[in-house]
């Protein structure tokens, strides 16, 4: 056995520097979960694996995950219906003492991309999506893409609370997806969601 991890040095670190910043953390007990697309928007999609509906499903087992962690959780949708942009970032203000977690799969052309990653655009939601982003990564050992600042919509636009988009492996590399059609993998997902969630919760 190795007695040096990479990738729980990783982790040690990426939550090193979230601990510098916990007095950045806000309190909140709602999490607004936004399953990424929907209906006619199928988001990445390779033959009839579709974006949409693997974002639904993790979206709810992190529901329950959280539900049963005592959170309020508000879904900006919970069937494959379209919801467009402006009224999740709408639903991401509506609540005080939230948070906003956008959940997405991967997609690129030629299907080499691998692994999970973290987005904010808000410097608040930065602490959010370091903690998603390790324990995501410890859950799932997927390959660590970061945590990294991106101009999205939904979490540009959700200014009243912490808001972050994570993406969930890419449904285009044909190892991850093989993956993500299990429901096994995809509660791994979640977990690794729900408990970055708990454990920014806690570090307030
Ligand atoms: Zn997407």
């Amino acid at each position: 056995m190795n007695v040096f991890s990479p990738r729980s040095f990783l982790l040690k670190l990426i939550l090193g520097a979230a601990f510098l910043l916990a007095p950045l953390v806000q309190a909140f007990d709602t999490v607004i979960l936004d399953p990424g697309h929907g209906d006619f928007d199928r988001g990445a999609a390779i033959g009839y694996v579709y974006e949409k509906h693997l974002a639904l499903d993790t979206a709810r087992r992190v529901e329950q995950l959280l539900r049963k962690a005592g959170l309020k959780v508000i879904m900006t949708r919970s069937r494959d219906v379209f919801i467009p942009l402006q009224d999740r970032s709408a639903a991401g203000n509506r609540y005080g003492n939230a948070i906003f977690v956008s959940i997405h799969y991967n997609y690129n052309r030629g299907g080499s991309g691998s692994g999970v990653e973290t987005f904010y655009h808000h410097s608040k939601g930065y602490t959010l999506a370091a903690y998603i982003q390790a324990y995501l990564v410890q859950r799932t050992h997927m390959s660590n893409r970061g945590v990294k600042h991106a101009s999205f919509h939904v979490i540009r636009k959700t200014e009243r609370n912490p808001a972050v988009l994570v993406e969930c492996g890419f449904v285009s590399n044909p190892t991850e997806r093989a993956r993500m059609m299990t429901g096994e993998f995809r509660s791994k997902i979640a977990e690794g969601i729900a408990q970055g969630i708990v454990a920014y919760r806690k570090a307030k």
